[in-house]
């Protein structure tokens, strides 16, 4: 199983923190390792000082492919849920600035939270999706997928143009503005529509 992530796929959000909106999908991966797997709880990485959420969309692959046109990628997905692509921003500004990659910024373990899954459907695939999270009651976070640089389809065409998708692997599709810090007892929950999908606790 392989985790793919999209960097900087709103607008809005690459300019809050400051980069160029990207001309092609921004991709990097996470291991299997940074899956948090279910009733396992979050701790506050201990490399970092400046831990921030991202929620996102995230799809589930249902079918191998390669070289995925865009306009069969909608059938090659059939997942989708919330979830965090959670970040050391502290880790991530040191990287940067030197031009290493991001890995130890990004794809530590359980870095990667994913809600629960809900089927996707054809309505689903046509209209714009809602989604958001909440710290400690108050949202932090709202987004809609229309808003994407570069959409579902898109994204999948792109990434099987370099590796192969496979069944099971997933999609963090980006996030929308308002990234933030959290700190230990926050409590963070991601909405998919109105529908709760996950609560966490930074432990
Ligand atoms: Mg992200």
């Amino acid at each position: 199983m392989k985790i793919f992530c999209v960097g900087r796929n709103y607008v809005d959000h690459a300019k809050e923190l400051g980069n160029d909106v990207p001309t092609e999908p921004v991709i990097f991966m996470k291991p299997k390792s940074a899956l948090l797997q279910s009733h396992t709880p979050f701790y506050y990485p201990e490399f970092s000082n400046e831990l921030h959420y991202e929620a996102e969309l995230v799809l589930r692959i249902c079918k191998n492919g390669k070289y995925i046109p865009q306009r069969q990628a909608s059938k090659y997905y059939n997942a989708i849920t919330v979830g965090i692509d959670f970040t050391a921003r502290d880790v991530q500004q040191e990287l940067k600035k030197k031009g290493l990659p991001w890995e130890k910024a990004k794809a530590w373990d359980n870095s990667a939270v994913v809600g629960q899954w809900k089927d996707v459907t054809a309505d689903m695939q046509k209209k714009p999706i809602n989604f958001s999270m909440k710290s400690n009651g108050e949202y932090v976070q709202k987004g809609l997928s229309s808003d994407m640089l570069f959409p579902f389809d898109e994204i999948i065409s792109h990434i099987s143009n370099y590796f192969s998708l496979n069944i099971g692997d997933l999609i963090f599709t980006g996030t929308p503005p308002g990234v933030g810090e959290c700190v230990v007892g926050d409590i963070l929950e991601g909405f998919f529509e109105q529908e709760k999908v996950f609560e966490l606790e930074i432990k």
